[in-house]
């Protein structure tokens, strides 16, 4: 039995995380997967006013004995400050419960148009594995001569062999499931002449563990320029926390509207529940009319089966999605439809049954 905390969060997260459990409950049940799930209302604006924090004192314990934890979208600016719900909750969560992976596949599905003219769904199927707990976002540094002409800035990046081990071992491994068996490690050794080939370093050493999995690496810079003009030959990119986060924002704006992109923050050993969250926020201009996207909710869904060994049942979920995305007849707003939330969710639930 797997358990899973709900935290619907604020804004469109109410809308579409009851949408991505319909799914669920569909591919659980014709799959034999025991989910149980239980909800909670903290992480949200709604809680905030109430208890003047975004989550209980005890969140800690509350959520840890739990196998994963299916998030919608937290923030309400007009309520509390964004730095302050963020900070409050998901970031609280990815500290405490050592979620060093974040993964978004990057996926352009049937349906949904891509802004590089003349890309089809298939065309563009990677994965972004981005180190989630040091490298370039540390916070050590500091300001020397503040205030005269020799004013001096330094913010230092910090790779620990930990931790660039485990992304790396985890983006190979994930890379050895694949039928392309191709890592991409990005780099920038050529202009960051200390912690890069570092990275590099590691990376050769990783890679002889797994000679299956061809492995390269790219510069930043030539990597996004490559992912623009020929996204089809990339499948799996392990990148440092910096390049990760422009490397995870480039890949959905390829594969079309925010509304279908699902991402996870992963703890791989499991000692702690991992976060599957879509990566769109609350979306406050559209929230409460119904007419949200649910894609990205129910994307999120198949992430967290896979991750809870259940490959079949995810792999279902994905198919029902690309399924009804083909068919055409239940498209929200923004794929350029009529269908509502829940509309779109029903269709993609029912589905599941038949694409076995
Ligand atoms: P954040 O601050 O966390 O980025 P946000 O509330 O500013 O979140 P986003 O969720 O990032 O807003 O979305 C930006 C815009 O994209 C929204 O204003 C909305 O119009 C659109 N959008 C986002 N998600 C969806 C969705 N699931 N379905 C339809 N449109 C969406
Ligand atoms: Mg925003």
């Amino acid at each position: 039995m797997a358990r899973i905390a709900v935290i619907p969060g604020d804004g469109i997260g109410r809308e579409v995380v009851p949408e991505g459990i319909r799914v669920l409950e569909a591919a659980a049940s014709l799959h034999g997967v025991p989910l149980e799930f239980e909800w909670f209302d903290f992480a949200s604006a709604d809680y905030w006013t109430r208890h003047g924090t975004m989550l209980p004192d005890d969140w800690f314990d509350l959520l840890r004995p739990y196998d994963a934890i299916f998030f919608g979208a937290v923030g309400w600016p007009e309520v509390v400050p964004d730095h302050v719900s963020l900070w409050g909750s998901l970031l609280q969560f990815r500290r405490g419960f050592d979620q060093y992976v974040n993964l978004r596949p990057c996926r352009l599905l049937p349906g949904v148009p891509s802004p590089l003219a003349g890309r089809q769904a298939g065309d563009i199927d990677f994965i972004v594995v981005r180190e989630n707990t040091e490298g370039e976002y540390s916070s050590i540094g500091g300001r020397m001569f503040e205030g005269t002409e020799r004013e001096l800035v330094v913010q230092q990046t910090v790779m620990t062999r930990v931790g660039v081990d485990r992304v790396q071992a985890y983006a190979l491994d994930l890379a050895a499931r694949r039928p392309a068996r191709h890592l991409t490690s990005a780099t920038k050794s050529n202009g960051i002449s200390i912690s890069m080939p570092y990275w590099d370093e590691r990376m050769r050493q990783a890679a002889e563990r797994r000679p299956e999995v061809r492995v390269d690496q790219f510069h930043i810079d030539a990597l996004t320029a490559h992912l623009v003009l020929d996204p089809g030959k990339f499948d799996v990119i392990v990148a440092s926390n910096l390049f990760g986060d422009i490397l995870s924002d480039l890949g959905p704006a390829l594969t079309g509207t925010l509304g279908v992109a699902p991402s996870a923050n992963i703890n791989p050993e499991r000692t702690f529940p991992s976060l599957f969250e879509p990566v769109h926020g609350s979306a406050p201009d559209i929230a409460g009319r119904g007419i949200a996207n649910p894609i990205g909710q129910i994307w999120c869904g198949a992430l967290m089966l896979e991750h809870l060994g259940q490959p079949r049942a995810a792999a279902a979920i994905v198919a029902a999605v690309e399924s009804v995305l083909t068919a055409g007849t239940q498209l929200t707003p923004d794929l350029g439809g009529a269908a509502r939330t829940e509309d779109l969710g029903r269709a993609i639930a029912s589905e599941v049954a038949r694409v076995e």
